[in-house]
């Protein structure tokens, strides 16, 4: 197993359930992807290790452009009256594009990427493979945006929605039937940083419908620290606006699958309503996608710093790079670190506020993924789009301050935070340093 925080994969390891933890050696070559005038696929079959992957593309540009080119064209000329070009219209395909989905199938490990213009819409392609009367189970401890979505299909689409704690595989059992088309889930939660067992839910909601869609928000991890499609879910789809690009500076979406029927499914809706991502955010994403490593093991290494220096002053903290996280067993039997997202409880509301604008390298923001770092409470801003009562059923504490760390320098960052939690009035100083009052 990686020791939390290093980021680092560990070949040998695996789960209980036997699915292998590190990169499994995926070959596209031959595979029946969509044509690229810029395949980025492994050379010669070739696979190699993940900060490589994420740097290395192969293409056949005319110049050899060591950027991939931004075919910024909605129309390409065809070569006879009856069509007759690999692309014709950008909204139905474009190669920028297509480089781009076959570098992030690559690194999620899948037969094919499909990339649009954010994780929402990704979550709202995926939603239309349902069909009134479906029903669909789902966590209590949602993105406030999935939520929402999962609301105006429940009220405008006839679907059924059942929310039920995830990290718990005996009530998703008690709730899934052959009725079930879809479980959705997303491990860790945000923000109360729950561990779902994708491996035992998969199963179970396979056996209740064979056909049931099992689908992973992966946003949280990223495919650098998880891979839920080697652990029986048949759709992992991430905000790309998070760790994928890591600059906060494009909206995207990205769905992966290694079930190519179930790609086109997915490609229909795209094509249809046109939400694929642009060229030129195709090739931002790009950009970003290639320093994920360097970035993710520094933020990992500082949320860990951060998790522990809170923890030790007598905060409560939820981030399964803690030894006192209830499920750090279950969280690093499938994921090969702890991520850069974790929060914290001061226990009282007032006392929340005034740190979290007491912080001055803490940006006060929504989001996470970063390189800078982000404090936010989620009740007043991600999460306040689920009502003040669905919130207090499904224990949301209100006081709760999300941090999602970036890669500046951690001494800073705890220094800052510091001093925020003294000016807010949460922690005494004392002769040995703070404590949490
Ligand atoms: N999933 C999770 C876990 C998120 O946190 C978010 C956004 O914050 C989304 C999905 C939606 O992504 P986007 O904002 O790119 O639409």
């Amino acid at each position: 197993m990686s020791a939390p925080g290093s980021g680092i994969p560990n070949a040998t390891s695996e789960s209980s359930s036997g699915v292998k933890k590190a990169f499994p050696r995926v070959d596209l070559a031959g595979n029946n992807l969509p044509p690229s005038p810029a395949p980025s696929s492994p050379h010669a079959g070739r696979r190699y290790n993940i900060a490589t992957e994420l740097v290395f593309t192969e293409g056949s540009d005319q110049y050899n452009a060591s950027s991939v080119p931004i075919y910024q064209s909605a129309t390409f000329k065809q070569t006879s009256g009856s069509g007759g070009g690999e692309y014709d219209y950008t909204r139905s395909g474009n190669p920028t594009r297509t480089h781009l989905e076959r570098h992030l199938a690559k690194i999620m490990s899948a037969q094919r990427a499909l990339v649009v213009s954010s994780g929402m819409a990704a979550l709202d392609v995926i939603t239309r493979l349902l069909r009134p009367g479906d029903e669909v189970v789902t966590g209590d401890d949602l993105y406030g945006g999935s939520h929402r979505l999962l609301k105006f299909l429940s009220s405008n689409g006839g679907i059924i929605v059942h929310h039920v704690d995830t990290t718990d595989a005996e009530k998703v059992k008690a709730v899934l039937s052959s009725k079930t088309t879809m479980v959705l889930l997303e491990t860790p939660t945000n923000p109360l940083i729950k561990i779902v067992d994708i491996g035992k839910i998969a199963t179970a909601a396979h056996e209740a419908n064979p056909n049931c869609i099992v689908s992973v928000d992966n946003t949280m991890m990223s495919p650098l620290l998880l891979n839920p499609l080697d652990f029986g879910a048949d759709v992992v789809y991430e905000s790309g606006t998070k760790y994928l690009s890591g600059h906060h500076d494009l909206m995207a979406g990205v769905i992966a699958v290694n079930d190519l029927q179930l790609g086109e499914r997915l490609y229909f809706p795209i094509n249809a309503s046109g939400c694929g991502l642009s060229p030129f955010d195709s090739w931002l994403l790009l950009r970003g996608v290639k320093t994920l490593k360097v970035r993710m093991d520094q933020q990992q290494a500082n949320a860990q710093r951060i998790a522990e220096f809170l923890e030790n002053n007598g905060f409560k903290v939820r981030y399964p790079g803690l030894r006192s996280h209830p499920q750090y067993e279950l969280h690093n039997s499938m994921a090969r670190g702890a991520g850069a997202v974790l929060s914290f409880e001061t226990g009282d509301i007032a006392v929340s506020e005034r740190i979290v604008e007491s912080a001055k390298i803490w940006a006060i923001s929504v989001s996470f993924g970063c390189v800078n770092s982000l404090i936010s409470m989620p009740c007043r801003m991600s999460h306040a789009s689920i009502d003040a009562k669905t919130r207090a059923e499904r224990a949301l504490p209100e006081d709760l301050i999300r941090l999602c760390v970036g890669i500046e320098d951690a001494d800073d960052l705890i220094e800052d935070l510091q001093r925020a939690l003294v000016e807010a009035g949460a922690v005494r100083v004392t002769m040995d340093g703070i404590e949490a009052l």
